[in-house]
């Protein structure tokens, strides 16, 4: 199923609670720009190599376009469309006052040196940097991109339109980003999910976790829910996956990954599974943190953890979705349990804006509150409705949208 047809099942199932009107449903569907680029570079070789980027800018109801970059190289429009949907959703669910974008460039980036890898940011700012800005769109990183990627956009974006930090956020805490912004998406994983345990009635300690995707958000999920002395079984990314029953150490992982340019391969502290092994492992909460489209009609029934925290952006397609719902298999949705990412870009996009700088702690603090605010307002609504967290979710944010179309007028 192509990504788009799944979060638009997400999404009637919403609309259908909220009974939109068919013609409101299109115009919150529709995009209101999608723009594809030509990049191309110079490779270190001397030899030309081209890319196709883009940018899809889904909706601004609510304040500026706001969403990932993304360098992957399976990157196409119809994942950039679901993912800039997904934004508009999750900015809504959290209440932080933007719109949902997102924007990809189809490479591996694992195959090209940093200087290229520059080459293709800088290519691609030149292509867009008249559709985006601080009041328009802000990109932020993404699977396959960093706060070095971040720090390239700016300079780039300045050289056309002078200073402007808050047209990319993300960025490196040397070069106008903000401490705590890195580990904001899995921190709030983290907390969001000790807040289903509390809900579900379940104790934090001994809690067994798998997660699959050692990046920026499987890295920091793992931490966060080991400091609260949760139990990481089983890890892996896209070059190999371990077990250990008595719980990994995640700070060899770490440590591992750091020597091997973040690869966990060769890790010595468990046993080498499959990633098929991983997503059916025998734990108490099954994390996907890497890619979308992972949990299918085909696997799914080979899942045998009762909960589901989707970290990655659309890691489970609606067939599995409903098998899970049938059989009692709570799943925290992506726009809710990844949004810890896009509040702390709304501290930096803020702080920028004022030129000023929080401490750790308050942007701790601050994100704790609204992820917190989001959880309870989408569990009461779950469970007022009788629908499941993912229908109860969509129906905050697209209701939230929907409303503030209404509000700014359409004529
Ligand atoms: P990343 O590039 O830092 O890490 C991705 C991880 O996934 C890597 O460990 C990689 O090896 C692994 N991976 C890739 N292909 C795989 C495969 N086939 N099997 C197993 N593992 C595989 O990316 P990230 O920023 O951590 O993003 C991960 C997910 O979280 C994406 O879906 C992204 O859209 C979502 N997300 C990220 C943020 C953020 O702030 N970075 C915010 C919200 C959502």
């Amino acid at each position: 199923m192509r990504a788009s047809e799944a979060t638009r099942m997400y999404f009637d199932r919403a609309a259908d609670q909220l009974d939109l009107s068919d013609n409101m449903r299109r115009l919150l569907l529709t995009a209101k720009r999608e723009v594809q680029v030509q990049i191309p570079i110079e490779r270190d070789s001397g030899e030309l190599a081209t890319f196709i980027g883009y940018r899809v800018q889904h909706n601004d109801a609510r304040g500026p376009f706001k969403g990932g970059l993304r360098y992957h190289p399976q990157v196409d429009l119809d994942e950039v469309r679901t993912l800039a949907a997904l934004m508009t959703w999750k900015t809504a669910v959290v209440n932080v006052p933007y719109g949902g974008a997102k924007g990809g460039v189809a490479i591996d980036p694992a195959q090209f040196s940093l200087r290229e890898l520059e080459r293709v940011t800088r290519r691609f700012v030149d292509a867009i940097h008249d559709l985006f800005g601080p009041d328009v769109d802000i990109p932020a990183p993404d699977m396959g991109t960093n706060a070095d990627m971040m720090a390239w956009i700016m300079n780039q974006y300045g050289k056309y339109h002078g200073f402007s930090p808050a047209c990319v956020t993300g960025k490196p805490v040397e070069y106008h980003g903000i401490p705590g912004r890195e580990e904001a998406t899995g921190r709030g994983v983290g907390s969001l999910a000790l807040k289903l345990f509390s809900r579900l009635g379940r104790t934090i300690p001994g809690t067994r976790i798998a997660i699959q995707g050692f990046g920026n958000v499987g890295t920091h999920t793992a931490k966060f829910l080991q400091d609260a002395e949760c139990r990481i079984v089983a890890v892996g990314d896209a070059t190999a996956a371990f077990h250990n029953a008595a719980g990994l150490d995640v700070l060899e992982l770490l440590r591992h990954a750091r020597t091997r340019g973040g690869r966990l391969e060769g890790f010595a502290g468990g046993d080498r599974i499959t990633n098929a092994e991983l997503l059916a492992m025998d734990c108490d909460v099954l994390v996907p943190a890497a890619l979308g489209g992972v949990l299918t009609a085909a696997n799914a029934a080979a899942v045998r953890a009762p909960i589901i925290i989707e970290a990655a952006n659309a890691p489970v397609e609606p067939e599995a979705d409903a098998l899970f719902d049938a059989r009692g298999t709570v799943v925290l949705p992506d726009i809710l349990a990844n949004a810890g990412g896009v509040t702390a870009s709304w501290f930096e996009w803020v702080q920028n804006r004022q030129h000023y700088q929080w401490g750790i702690n308050r942007v701790r603090q601050e994100l704790d509150r609204i992820l917190a605010e989001a959880f309870e307002q989408v569990w009461q609504l779950s469970t007022s409705r009788g629908v499941s967290l993912r229908t109860a979710a969509y129906m905050l944010g697209v209701g939230r949208v929907g409303r503030a179309t209404v509000l700014g007028g359409i004529a």
